[in-house]
Parts: C-alpha cells; structure tokens; sequence
C-alpha cells in the first residue's frame, strides 16, 4: 500500500520551535554553554580551547559539582587506567543481561559499607535513581501517599508525578507543615516522605531528625536525597544522615556518583527488601545499560578515599566559610546558607548572566548564572560550589572581582 504525499495538516512545526526559543532568549533564560577543560592536576583551573577571542585561555571555575576535586586523584586515575586496560570499555548489557561485572558488585557493596545500611543498588545517573525509587515504590505500594519537599529537586517531582500516587506538597523544610499534612490522612494507608539533606540552590540543610519523628509517628517511609552531601558531612563522608548519626533511622538513602565522587551514576541504600523491590520492579533499572566498569571500579576507588579524607573535608568546609565571609564582608548579598554551597542572589536573569559573563571574560572566574526553572523566577543566582584545592587568592580575587562588577558595571 502506497502512501498518499499532500499535506493537510496546518503546524508548522520549525516556527513552533523557533518561537518558544526566541521566548527563551527574551526572558534571558537560554542556556549558553561554557566550553570548559579541566586539567589533570590543575583544578580548579579550566582551559578554553575555542575560537571565540573574547574568553580567556585559562580561568578558575567556581561552579563545578567535583566537590572533593576526585576527578584528579591520582589512585583514582590509576584504577580507572588499569580497569580500562583489563576489561575494555562500556559494560555490554542491562544489569540483566550481561552487563553485571565483579566491579558492580564490589562498588554495592562499598556503599553499603559506607552508609552502613544493608543493601545498595547502583543507577546510571542520580536523576534516574531518583525517578526509578519514587515512581516505583509509590505506584507499587497500594494507595500510596508522598509527602514531598516543596523545594525537591526535579528528579524527585518527575519520581512522583509517573508513580500516578497522590501527593501532598509541604513547605520547605518545615517540619510543622509536614506533620500537618500528614495527620490529615488515613492513617493505615502507606506513605513517604521525600526530601533532601542538603539543598542545592539555596545550601539549606532539611530538618533530618524531626523529620524521622513524624516518619515514626505515621508509619511513614523516609527517602533522603544525600546528592549535595555525600562526600563532604559526616566522618567518613557519607552525609549528612552520618554526621547526625541517623543512617540507621532513614529508610532510603539516595546520592550520587557524579558530584564528590566524580564519575557518573547514581545509588540507593536501604534494606534489603526495599533494594531488591526497586531491583525487580524498577523500570529506569532494568531495561538500560548499565555502566561501564571503569567507571564504577572509579567509583569504588574513589568512595575508598573519600572515606578517610577528612583533612580535605576540613579545607572544603574553612574555604566556603572563607568565602561567604570575603562576600558578607564586600556587601555582596549571599544567601544564609549552612553548607558549602555559596549562593549570591541577583534577582533577575538578564543581570545574572550578564554578571556571569562579566565575571569570566573579564576577571577569568567561572559561576554559571542559576535561572528558571532551576531557581524561582525572580530569584535568578550566581551559585559557588568552593573545593579544597581553591586558594585564599582565588578567594579574594573573585570576590574583588564580583563587588567591583556589582558596584561599578551592572
Ligand atoms: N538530586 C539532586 C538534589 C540534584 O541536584 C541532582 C543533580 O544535580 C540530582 C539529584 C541528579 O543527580 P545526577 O547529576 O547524578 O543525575
């Protein structure tokens, strides 16, 4: 049967596509990429190796997620290059089919060592991770209700929203709130509540033991994302539920394999029941590839080191002290944050990235302008993300840079 060729139909779907980009660019909330390479040895230090003449050759970023600077550590490296050189590249199959190796198991099992929880399971991303555990547990467990964040992150959102469960959104880390919503419901029904220890945007911390209270109170399952954490809070750098020494209280813990850790993936580590629940009935788990050994065999090396680095903790934490206060002293309006994490509000996108821009082809320091729907319309940011290896003049130098450019350019 042949196919008939006149068009009757009206889209025009390049003009529709043209035109919500030119809406994006209006509202100065298009992405513009900064082509960046890191340097083995020299982060936080990036190299421009581009055409245009306007960037700098070389500059600091301030912005990566590589937290912990692992994604130089020469015992990292050197795993990593021998595991290439053993097995070969990608992992050749779901976890399913062909694509479990030794190095899988091994980096399971690191985890579970390292958050003390019974059972781990790895993921190809933190986003997926989050969308498999959320969507698979909440559609699962019969008349399920999550209780969730409302400053979540949007791999949580997408988790509940395909689960098809209902939803009660409480207001940002606010325990009084969730026990409100939560005491409103049946009670035999199954629940969980979703949060994160660490929030990304604004560097707030949840209120974690309160929050296992009225988990305990209701009969509710506890799910903390741990991305923004692990490697940098508790002794051995496995989060914030270590440092307040509540792993064993929280139900799941979720983190990620591409931020302190530097490589790729996400992970889950929780009882051996709920692991091999989303195991079996996780669909973001099954049906995709799993990753390549030599990332994970990374992985596991670098969990290894994270595990006693505490001195580098110690430089994380006194650089980002160090830096809000070069800030608060410049009267540079950063957000009350109790983590690492150095945001500078500017409330408005345009500004933002032009400050941003600024900032870098001027003054050679990386902070990519934070905009909707990351961040709420009118909270548009500059986040800086400090690691141990950035120095006191690095310091100085950008917040110089950041008051010279608020005060006399933008
Ligand atoms: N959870 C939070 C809070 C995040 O900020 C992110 C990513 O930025 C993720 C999950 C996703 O993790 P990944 O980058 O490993 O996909």
């Amino acid at each position: 049967m042949g196919f008939l060729v006149y068009n009757t139909g009206t889209m025009d779907y390049q003009d529709f596509f043209k035109s919500a980009l030119h809406t994006l660019k209006a509202d100065g909330r298009y992405r513009i990429f900064t082509e960046l390479c890191r340097t083995k040895g020299h982060f936080p230090y990036c190299t421009y190796e581009g055409s245009d003449p306007t960037m700098p050759k070389q500059f600091v970023t301030w912005c990566s997620n590589d937290y912990m600077a692992m994604g130089q550590n020469e015992t990292v490296l050197r795993v990593m290059a021998e595991t290439l050189q053993h097995v070969g590249t990608g992992a050749g199959g779901t976890r399913n089919i062909g694509g479990t190796s030794a190095y899988h198991t091994a980096l399971e099992h690191q985890l579970t060592l390292w958050h003390k929880k019974p059972s781990a399971l790895v993921f190809t991303s933190g986003w997926i991770a989050n969308l498999t555990i959320l969507s698979t547990l909440g559609a699962r467990l019969p008349n399920c209700i999550i209780y969730s964040d409302s400053m979540n992150h949007n791999s949580m959102i997408e988790g509940i929203r395909r689960s098809g469960c209902e939803k009660r959104i409480f207001k940002h880390n606010d325990a009084t709130d969730l026990q409100r919503l939560i005491g409103q419901d049946n009670p035999d029904v199954p629940k969980i509540i979703a949060f994160e220890s660490v929030y990304s945007m604004d560097g707030d911390i949840a209120p974690i033991t309160d929050i296992i209270a009225i988990a305990k109170k209701y009969n509710a399952l506890t799910f903390v994302d741990e991305v923004h954490a692990v490697g940098m809070y508790g002794d051995t750098g496995a989060g914030v539920c270590e440092q307040l020494g509540v792993s064993d209280q929280v139900d799941i813990i979720q983190g990620t394999l591409g931020k302190a850790v530097g490589q790729v993936g996400g992970y889950m580590v929780a009882s051996a029941e709920i692991v091999d629940f989303v195991r079996s009935f996780g669909n973001g788990f099954i049906f995709t590839t799993s990753l390549p050994p030599v990332v994970v065999a990374g992985a596991t090396a670098s969990i290894k080191v994270l595990m006693h680095a505490r001195q580098q903790r110690t430089q994380l934490h006194a650089n980002a002290t160090a830096l809000k206060q070069a800030f608060y002293r410049r009267n540079i309006g950063v957000l009350p944050s109790k983590s690492h994490i150095v945001p500078v509000m500017i409330g408005n996108a345009n500004r933002c990235r032009d400050i941003s821009q600024t900032l870098l082809r001027k003054y050679s320091y990386h902070a990519q302008p934070i905009n909707y729907p990351t961040v709420a319309k009118g909270t548009e940011r500059l986040r800086f993300s400090p690691s141990p290896v950035h120095t006191t003049d690095m310091i100085h130098g950008v917040a110089d840079a950041l008051q010279h450019i608020l005060k006399n350019v933008l």
